[in-house]
């Protein structure tokens, strides 16, 4: 079996019933993304900046940020880099950065809360994005992460548009769809981004109430549940409709039993670890969006994760 996906290469893989999805990498650091590049990624669906702000006594520059950007550009090509900006809080704290003492950090100033209080943070990122799109022309995405409120997606865009000049009209802006309300708030939200991407950690962290990293309450978090599904399939839905691509980087994208269910619910992309890129690519080529959107459609309607595992298997038993 291995074998058969090693042959995978470069190529774009559509379903067997021609429907495109793209499979690209989830990076933190440029050893990743060779990794990635090597493996044949279709670009970079979330450039993970954390690496770079840690191990260090200060943040860094826009220079060295912007170079940073331009080197990962030249090695995809033409191939999409999505950078989502920096996402600290929750339990990613840098010692140089100010966080306030908190109960609940992942309840806190997480994500974006933290940059729209501190805003020299945040420019640095945009001017070095702003930057690199500028220098290489490349195709760079911005994502922002734990977006909550439609106002966060408003302010991001006027401090976007005050920092851009003329080259602002290239650069797509996205975000994480990793908190619930995003979810019930989705058909408005779709009208403000160029993209969605699903942050599956974080989502059924929040939907279930169960902090990722506890593993007292490990046993309640499971992000094939139906209840995470169904969140994945209302955003997919209103997303679809307003023609606004759709995306999910949690580490759901790269758990095989789950990429036909994805498929199956209208994901466009799949942001993967790099080493799972070729796997994810040879499923997506063996299987047809049909019999992936009725494999879908019997996991939404399923009790828990493990009647959805237990559908996925016998789908794979039954079509590979
Ligand atoms: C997520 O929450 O699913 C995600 C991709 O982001 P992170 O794991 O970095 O919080
Ligand atoms: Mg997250």
């Amino acid at each position: 079996l291995k074998e058969k996906f090693k042959g995978i290469g470069d190529e774009v893989v559509s379903t067997k019933d021609g429907r495109k999805i793209l499979v690209t990498a989830n990076v933190g650091s440029e050893d990743d993304l060779n990794v990635a590049v090597k493996n044949g990624c279709d670009g970079v669906g979330l450039f993970r900046l954390e690496f770079y702000y840690i191990n260090r006594a200060t943040p860094p520059s826009m220079e060295e940020l912007a170079s940073l950007f331009t080197k990962f550009v030249k090695k995809l090509g033409n191939k999409p880099l999505t950078i989502r900006l920096l996402d600290v809080g929750g339990d990613k704290e840098v010692p140089y950065l100010q966080f306030p003492k908190e109960d609940n950090p992942f309840l806190g100033v997480r994500g974006i809360r933290y940059l729209l209080k501190h805003p020299e943070i945040l420019e640095e990122q945009v001017k070095a994005i702003l930057m690199a799109s500028k220098e290489t022309g490349g195709n760079i995405r911005i994502m922002a992460p734990m977006i909550s409120r439609l106002e966060e997606i408003t302010k991001l865009k006027e401090i976007l548009k005050e920092l851009s000049e003329d080259n602002s009209a290239n650069i797509k802006l996205g975000i994480m769809a990793e908190v619930p309300s995003v979810v019930f708030m989705i058909e408005k939200i779709v009208k403000e981004v160029d993209f969605i991407s699903i942050g599956t950690n974080d989502l059924t962290q929040y939907i279930f109430a169960t902090d990722r990293t506890n593993e007292n309450v490990s046993y309640l978090y499971d992000d094939m549940h139906p209840a995470v599904l169904r969140a994945i399939s209302e955003i997919s839905n209103k997303a679809q409709k307003a023609g606004v691509e759709v995306d999910v980087c949690g580490e759901l994208a790269s758990n095989p039993l789950a990429v036909p269910i994805l498929v199956g619910l209208g994901i466009n992309e799949l942001s993967v670890s790099p080493t799972r890129i070729p796997l994810v690519k040879w499923i997506v080529k063996s299987i047809s969006y049909e019999e992936a959107f009725q494999l879908a459609k019997e996991a939404l309607n399923s009790d828990n994760g493990e009647e959805v595992r237990e559908k996925a298997r016998a789908f794979f038993r039954k079509k590979l």
